[in-house]
């Protein structure tokens, strides 16, 4: 941290801060020039953090340097993380591709959706059980009768299944059937959700919020492993911009620089992030060149008769495609699909 004096604070003034540091247990070094004097503290972040230097006599400005966060930060562990689940994996070389319907709406549905990602190089399957939409009058999900089928094509096809946690008190019965817990970018900062998530041994899957700032997520993901669940991956599923043209705008920068920040896996959704389906291969491509360790991507048998997200719905033929132009580009990066095993 650093507080700046106002030109020519008195001695008494640049003292009593001083006097404030050091009974908080802290190191001051000033810096003096002939006008301006300006305090560098060093010591436990927690402590720092909490004293209010603003509005202090002499103090004109107090820059925190510490960020909000230490867990999942790239200084906490240098290392990358590797989130394995069953025998596939994501981050650290491991990429994932997370694939399925936006909902889960019956048993044909399901059944031939895990086939054809399977059939495809998926790495694991998603569908929704429990639906976050912004209308009551929208189709809500199939709750607890989805989580089953989604558990049962997982099983035939051999992928571990990922599904949406709408709400905390439906955590435990969703983590009976799931292998992820997914976090939905309504629910990024339901702060009593991430805590109860962080006590329990099931991956989890963090989405970005609409407007939400990169800082945001990973103080988010910090509420998680802080109750000591190191398992989160993180997802850039597109925020609000002023364009319309897309349902969101897919941030690129935020992926690379996520990867910057944090030793956490990174993915990216792009078909949240567009909102159709013709963007789904150039945007998946590009997350792949700007450092992701994985996609997730919205797959369904019959699009135009999806009860939820359509029109940014692939068909299985369409995903296959973007499968094996994204194939090289993986290796390329030196990573490998699910880990390579
Ligand atoms: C989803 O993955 O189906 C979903 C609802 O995503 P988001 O929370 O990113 O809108
Ligand atoms: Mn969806």
């Amino acid at each position: 941290m650093l507080v700046i004096m106002k030109d020519h604070a008195s001695s008494a003034e640049i003292q009593h801060v001083v006097d404030l540091l050091t009974e908080a247990g802290a190191e001051a070094h000033l810096s003096q020039g002939e006008i301006k004097t300006v305090i560098g503290v060093i010591g436990d972040r927690e402590v720092i953090y909490r004293l209010e230097f603003e509005g202090l006599p002499g103090v004109e400005q107090v820059i925190r340097v510490l960020k909000p966060y230490k867990l999942v930060s790239r200084d906490f562990q240098a290392e990358p993380t590797v989130v394995r689940v069953r025998d596939t994996a994501i981050g650290g070389g491991a990429f994932g591709v997370i694939a399925g319907p936006c909902s889960i709406e019956s048993e044909a549905q399901m059944f031939d959706v895990a086939r054809a990602v399977k059939a495809a190089g998926a790495t694991m399957l998603r569908g929704g059980a429990f639906k976050p939409r912004s209308s009551p009058y929208a189709f809500q999900g199939m709750g607890v009768e989805g989580l089953k089928l989604l558990r049962a094509a997982g099983d035939e096809v051999g992928l571990p299944v990922v599904t949406e946690v709408l709400d905390v008190r439906d955590a435990a019965v969703v983590a009976e059937y799931a292998d992820i817990l997914q976090v939905g970018a309504r629910n990024m900062q339901n702060f009593m959700m991430l805590d109860e998530l962080g006590t329990m041994d099931r991956p989890v899957l963090l989405k970005r919020g609409l407007a939400a700032t990169i800082e945001e997520l990973l103080s988010a993901a910090e509420y998680v492993l802080k109750g000591g669940n190191r398992n989160v991956i993180l997802c850039e599923r597109g925020i609000r911009t002023f364009e319309t043209f897309t349902r969101n705008t897919l941030d690129l920068s935020a992926v690379a620089g996520l990867k910057l920040l944090t030793h956490l896996p990174v993915i990216a959704d792009p078909s949240h992030a567009a909102g159709r389906r013709d963007l789904i291969a150039p945007l998946s491509n590009a997350s792949v060149a700007a450092g992701a360790d994985g996609l997730m991507i919205e797959v369904h048998p019959d699009p135009e008769r999806a009860r939820c997200d359509g029109p940014q719905s692939l068909t299985p033929p369409a995903f296959a495609v973007v499968m094996d132009a994204l194939r090289p580009r993986i290796a390329l990066e030196g990573k490998t699909l699910g880990g390579g095993k």
